[in-house]
């Protein structure tokens, strides 16, 4: 294994020429860090999908002018911005062009080609920001290395060709002991088309890198001094977890924690490649470190929130004592790329959550009128929006006595729509009113955590 580190800087820390200026400090900090992945500058990816839904025309230059200003704020603090003006105005007049396209023909495939370039914008210029900090990196083009299939807005890495790619063109350079700074959250097909690995897919991208380079570790530099026992924003008094597990992190991101992105862990499972998590504009604060073998693996770890849930209930009164249904329903949900989270069967009816994290990055809705269609020939649906998913993550929480009994205790005001325990012995979930969603984790944090 090479002795060297992947950095992975989220939008906030990339937001904009101070960020900037704290994330190059920390790789110039810690001569360990070889490999850079940017997102794009916080805002940046929200503006092009609007643009991806297509617009009309006033409202296509309002978009355009809000990515230029985010662009301009930042060209205007360096001190010779000539060398990288010229690159990111090209990229702007693409962007413009692709938003018009995107008018009459929104597709996935433009979706992507348009979303992708917030992070080649970042890129360039951190480039340049660590250039003027008398750093030289060298700007490489991710798509030259990530191969993933055709997926678009949730493409799938293809790993043996990213292999492959990284071997051929981007180890020999981290060999040569170049700085690389490269995108995350972007790929290429195998027709040579731009993909995208779904929201918040950069930390993915850092792990896939890191796990094909055989670096030491992944450091995520993110707006939080680490993994909180549940979302600080909600929760202000949730403390840092400094050491936890893979399999409790990849619980906690999969539950909505939106600190990782859920597939960040896949890699760093499969490699044993330990995460760091840390804040960029604090690095002193310190941060979580996600390994095999935690410090602790302590029976109530955490409290992750999932906004945004549909519920739908299938009833069919001949679904009593029949076989198949289940498998119909299923089937058809799945010929729509969606995936099904949460499931609770009683006699003759199935109640099943979609989960949006498996959505497109274009956000496109999830529920289609193709799909209600045809799950009503199979019975009758009832859709429930305006619900989110609240999970206690832990360690062997089917074994120990009582622990339903002191959530359902401490949750007694509060109406819980659906509840799942039994399926993992690391979590239990809650399907609650989203009204009631920050005050059902604000109990349980408080009498489970505090
Ligand atoms: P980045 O742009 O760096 O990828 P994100 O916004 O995707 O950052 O993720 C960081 C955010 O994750 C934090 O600002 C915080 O609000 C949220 N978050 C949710 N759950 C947690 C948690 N358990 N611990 C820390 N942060 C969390
Ligand atoms: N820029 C992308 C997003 O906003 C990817 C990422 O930040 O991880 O979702
Ligand atoms: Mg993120």
């Amino acid at each position: 294994m090479l002795n060297f580190s992947v950095a992975k800087f989220g939008g906030t820390s990339v937001a904009n020429h101070e960020a900037m200026t704290a994330c190059a400090n920390i790789v110039i900090a810690d001569p360990d860090t070889r490999v850079v992945v940017l997102s794009a500058s916080a805002g940046v990816t929200n503006l092009l999908v609007a643009l991806a839904n297509g617009q009309s025309s006033e409202e296509r230059i309002r978009l355009l002018s809000e990515i230029r200003q985010i662009q301009e704020n930042i060209l205007s603090q360096l001190k010779d911005e000539s060398q990288v003006r010229s690159e990111i105005e090209k990229i702007l007049a693409h962007i413009a062009q692709l938003a018009e396209q995107a008018t009459t023909n929104s597709t996935e495939e433009l979706s992507d080609a348009l979303i992708s370039q917030g992070e080649m914008m970042s890129s360039l210029l951190f480039v340049q920001v660590l250039k003027e900090l008398n750093v030289d990196a060298q700007w490489v083009d991710v798509r030259t290395v990530v191969a993933t299939d055709s997926h678009f807005g949730k493409a799938m890495p293809n790993d043996e060709q990213t292999q492959i790619q990284s071997d051929a063109l981007l180890a020999p350079l981290v060999q040569q002991g170049k700085l690389i700074v490269t995108q995350g959250f972007i790929g290429r097909d195998p027709q040579g088309r731009t993909t995208t690995l779904g929201r918040g897919g950069s930390d993915y991208s850092a792990a896939l890198l890191a796990e094909v380079l055989k670096a030491k570790n992944v450091l995520i530099w993110t707006d939080v001094a680490g993994i909180y026992t549940t979302d600080p924003r909600i929760v202000p008094t949730a403390w840092r977890i400094d050491s936890m597990s893979f399999s409790e992190a990849a619980e906690m991101a999969t539950f909505g924690a939106k600190v990782l992105h859920p597939s960040t862990l896949l890699p760093a499972v499969r490699s044993n490649l330990p995460v760091y998590v840390g804040s960029s504009k604090d690095p002193q604060a310190g941060g979580t470190w996600v390994t095999r073998e935690p410090q602790q693996r302590p029976q109530f770890r955490a409290v992750a929130l999932r906004r945004d849930q549909t519920l739908l209930t299938l009833s069919n009164p001949s679904m009593v004592h029949a076989q198949g249904f289940l498998a119909q329903i299923f089937q058809t949900i799945a010929d729509h790329k969606i995936s099904v989270d949460m499931v609770i069967t009683s006699e003759a009816s199935v109640a099943l959550t979609l989960d949006k994290t498996g959505s497109a990055s274009s956000g496109t809705e999830l529920l289609s009128t193709e799909l209600l269609a045809q799950l009503n020939e199979i019975a009758q649906v009832k859709v429930d929006t305006g619900l989110s998913l609240v999970t206690l993550i832990g360690n062997e929480l089917h074994k120990s006595e009582g622990v339903v009994k002191t959530i359902f205790d401490t949750l007694e005001s509060y109406s819980i729509r659906m509840i799942s325990y039994g399926a993992s012995t690391n979590s239990i979930c809650m399907l609650v009113n989203s009204n009631q969603a920050n005050a059902v984790v604000n109990t349980l944090h408080k009498n489970l955590f505090e």
